[in-house]
């Protein structure tokens, strides 16, 4: 792959204030070699907040355990270690080779040799990720060209795109959401083997793919990557869950695209966003229908809501690697929609304090944007909530 003799380039990166830092100056004060690399150095490159800082360092995990007392080794296949500092945790990784073990398909079955500087940075998928900084000589340190990329904007694997892909498939998300994320444009030799090797994602375990997916629809730009999705041919089949909010997309559906609007402004601004609740959202079109179903089959809203959502939450636990966490959050909204429509009696009362009533009706706020859900109902809550008591009494007696 090259680049074996790296470019070395001035720049001052602000890392002072960082926990990595002091992990970086203590580990070279030890006597080894150690440099703050990936997406942090990337981010910083563009001004971009990094959301971790890793360092990579030619010290063996034992060697940097020593170094720190409070660390922990991680990881059977490719031990690294964890630094604890302060609230956060800094992963610091060995040199990697990059020797790697391929079965037939060219899939990765083994990595796990140390290596040189060099060797990492080869191992490494794209350009702009494979940039160490040396903070103590404010250098950064250029095997493949990464600053001339990241300057260009443009996302370039390291090495053969294809082979790169078959050794591991889950570097076809990577590329869009860091396109997607970054605004960069994708390389044409590094996009070309794209949708004709997207077909191996489905050989990948399905919780990883949900891993990936799930920072996808958090980097603060997911409605760029899937249209990067799109661009580069990846669309086809490579999680069901993708394929589901590609239909809800296209569907015109529009509590998918607010939703997906509203969580990328949220993630843009540093502020917190609900998985379980954007999740909800995303795949409330598959849920519709199935309830639309149940009612046109003669059950009330309630009744079939409850059987959509039995139907199709097995599938998403077991078939997408849909943790429970975010599973039970999003049939507890899907279930009290209904609900929702009931509120005679003491039934207001009841559902206003529920743990999980904020969401739902926050749920019923957008559908009711989209059109969807009775305005009227949308507008009682928001009455009801903000009424004192003889004033809730007054809304629920009027329904009668
Ligand atoms: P993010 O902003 O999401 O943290 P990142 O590029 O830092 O983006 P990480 O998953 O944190 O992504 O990975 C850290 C680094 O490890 C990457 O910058 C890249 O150098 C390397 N890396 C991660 N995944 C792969 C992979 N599948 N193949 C090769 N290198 C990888
Ligand atoms: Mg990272």
């Amino acid at each position: 792959r090259g680049g074996d003799v790296p470019r070395r380039h001035a720049v001052v990166l602000d890392v002072s204030a960082t926990a990595a830092d002091g992990i970086i100056r203590k580990l070279v004060k030890a006597g080894y070699e150690a440099y703050l690399v990936g997406g942090a150095v990337r981010d910083l490159l563009l001004g971009v907040r990094p959301k971790d800082f890793d360092v990579a360092t030619n010290a063996t995990p034992e060697q940097v355990r020593a170094v720190f007392r409070r660390s922990r080794i991680v990881g059977r296949r490719f031990p690294i270690v964890h630094v604890p500092v302060g609230g956060e945790t800094v992963e610091v990784s060995t040199f990697r080779s990059g020797d790697v073990r391929h079965n037939a398909s060219g899939r990765i079955v083994r990595d796990n040799a140390y290596g040189t500087l060099a060797q990492d940075a080869s191992r490494r998928d794209f350009t702009c990720n494979a940039l160490y900084y040396d903070v103590i000589g404010g250098e950064v340190i250029d095997f493949h060209g990464g600053m001339r990329d990241i300057a260009a904007k443009r996302l370039v694997m390291i090495g053969d795109a294809a082979e790169r892909y078959c050794e591991d498939p889950v570097r076809i998300l990577r590329a869009v959401r860091l396109s997607g994320k970054l605004g960069f444009a994708v390389d044409k030799h590094t996009a070309a083997p794209i949708a004709r090797h997207v077909h191996r994602l489905a050989g990948e375990p399905v919780s990883r793919l949900f891993d990936e997916l799930m920072k996808i629809l958090f980097c603060g730009q997911a409605e760029a990557c899937l249209r990067q999705l799109r661009l580069l041919g990846a669309d086809g089949g490579v999680h069901p869950f993708l394929s589901a909010l590609q239909q809800g997309l296209d569907a015109g559906a529009g509590v998918v695209v607010a939703a997906l609007r509203s969580t990328d402004a949220r993630v843009r601004e540093h502020r917190p966003v609900s998985a379980g609740f954007v999740l909800a959202a995303l795949l409330w079109p598959q849920v519709r229908v199935l309830w639309q179903q149940g009612m046109d089959g003669g059950q009330s809203a309630a009744a079939a809501m409850n059987d959509a959502v039995m139907q199709i939450r097995g599938t998403f636990e077991r078939d997408w690697g849909l943790p429970q966490r975010y599973s039970a959050v999003m049939r507890e909204i899907w279930l009290m929609q209904p609900q929702l429509a009931n509120r005679r009696g003491a039934r207001a009362f009841r559902l206003l304090a529920q743990a999980r009533f904020r969401a739902a009706y926050d749920f019923l706020l957008i559908r009711a944007e989209c059109g969807e859900a009775a305005g009227d109902l949308a507008q009682w809550w928001t009455a009801f909530q903000s009424a004192d008591d003889a004033g809730k009494r007054r809304l629920t007696d009027a329904l009668a």
